[in-house]
């Protein structure tokens, strides 16, 4: 395990996320693996599941990844100032007033309406530039996306619609992730029918990770996966028989050591009582880290390869954790919040269970004030913090 003694300082306060990149490139080697020859588009929307968009737009294509993915403009715009140059897909709804923005940024958008390709196929002739998008199918996610007869309209009527390109035509899946895989393979045959009107467009693509893990069989042309390349696994239910392995640690370190007498409560509304002789230790990461405040007496934090219980409330900077029982502990020990130290592990998935809720949903939810360091080899080679923006030594060439 690495010595984190020199992350010290990151950000000022003892809170920092620790991503492995050479597990990150496992992973995307990995899914590109099950993929059956599709490409691969890594999917870093919301600050890449809350890993750093920009390190992991980077670190994903020297890994092998071809195109990304993102949510919105904004955040193709973010990869795009970062220098990233791969092909950017934005699967979500943009305005017809981004067109141009769009075109000057050499993204690829998902468009759903006549008016919005028009805009778009104005701007690009006006750059001199071709403009590939992609048209979304809403097979029954019921969500953004266009319903069959819709599609099919729109794709033949914009089809020699120059400079544009309909490059692409996808869907997603409603329940990839549970065991009954029905609903998919009717949202499947449903897409290829569609596809099927429409030969000339050349890329297909339905796989999130949970498909890709279960049904590599339907990888058409490209995956789309997200959650997959940080090393987790979308659902229980998922077959996990590829190996992923988690990229996502949050550390920080004992700021206080405090002994309360029996009798004595810690944290607001006085709701632990200390049921003996007890040595608390004080842990600098809150709810307005993104540690949930429903783990109030029931998380708990590893401190020297063993768990030690949440106790009394999580603050909104700061909580508290019983290490009565580990011996030697000490001031400036590391504590980890999620992930693995020494022997010990609290997996994202045990935290979300307890917040019923899912492993995306607590990586999302890592606030921007918890300073990322990127790690390869047990090696920090680079950072990003609120103030810093992200310094990437060695993190990989765009
Ligand atoms: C978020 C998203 C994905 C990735 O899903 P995972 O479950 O994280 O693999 C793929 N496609 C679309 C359209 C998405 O919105």
């Amino acid at each position: 395990m690495a010595s984190s003694s020199h992350h010290e300082g990151f950000g000022g306060r003892p809170l920092w996320a620790e991503i492995d990149l050479d597990a990150l490139a496992y992973n995307v080697q990995a899914l590109k693996g099950q993929a059956s020859g599709a490409a691969l588009a890594a999917v870093v929307k919301a600050n890449a599941y809350g890993h750093g968009a920009i390190a992991i737009a980077r670190a994903v294509l020297e890994a092998g990844a071809e195109r990304l993915a993102v949510i919105c403009v904004d955040e193709g715009e973010q990869l795009r100032r970062a220098g990233l140059g791969a092909p950017i897909l934005v699967m979500g709804h943009s305005p017809i007033s981004d067109a141009r923005r769009i075109v000057q940024l050499r993204l690829t958008p998902t468009v759903n309406s006549q008016e919005m390709a028009v805009a778009l196929a104005a701007a690009a002739s006006e750059e001199g530039v071709n403009q590939p998008i992609h048209l979304k199918l809403d097979s029954g996610l019921s969500r953004y996306g266009l319903l069959p007869q819709e599609l099919i309209s729109l794709a033949e009527s914009i089809q020699h619609l120059s400079p544009l390109v309909v490059e692409g035509l996808f869907t997603h899946f409603a329940s990839a992730d549970e065991e009954d895989k029905s609903f998919v393979l009717q949202q499947f045959k449903l897409f290829l029918e569609v596809a099927e009107r429409l030969p000339w467009i050349s890329i297909r693509h339905v796989s999130n990770t949970a498909s890709l893990l279960d049904m590599p069989e339907i990888s058409l042309d490209l995956v789309r996966p997200g959650i997959g390349i940080y090393g987790c696994y979308p659902s229980r239910w998922v077959n996990k028989g590829l190996k992923l392995r988690p990229v996502f640690t949050l550390k920080s370190r004992i700021a206080r050591l405090t002994r309360l007498l029996p009798g004595q409560c810690v944290s607001y509304g006085r709701t632990w009582t200390a049921p003996r002789l007890s040595l608390i230790a004080l842990v600098m990461c809150g709810y307005g880290d993104g540690l949930p405040r429903s783990l109030s007496n029931r998380g708990s934090v590893l401190v020297r390869g063993q768990r030690a219980p949440i106790v009394g409330r999580v603050c909104m900077d700061m909580c508290m954790a019983d290490v009565t029982d580990i011996p030697n502990v000490a001031v400036d020990d590391e504590v980890v919040l999620i992930g693995r130290q020494e022997e010990g592990n609290i997996p994202v998935e045990e935290i979300a269970e307890l917040c019923d809720t899912i492993n995306y949903e607590i990586l999302c939810g890592i606030a921007a004030r918890v300073p990322r360091v990127y790690m390869r080899e047990g090696r920090v080679v680079g950072s990003e913090t609120l103030v810093q923006g992200l310094s990437a030594v060695g993190v990989g060439a765009s």
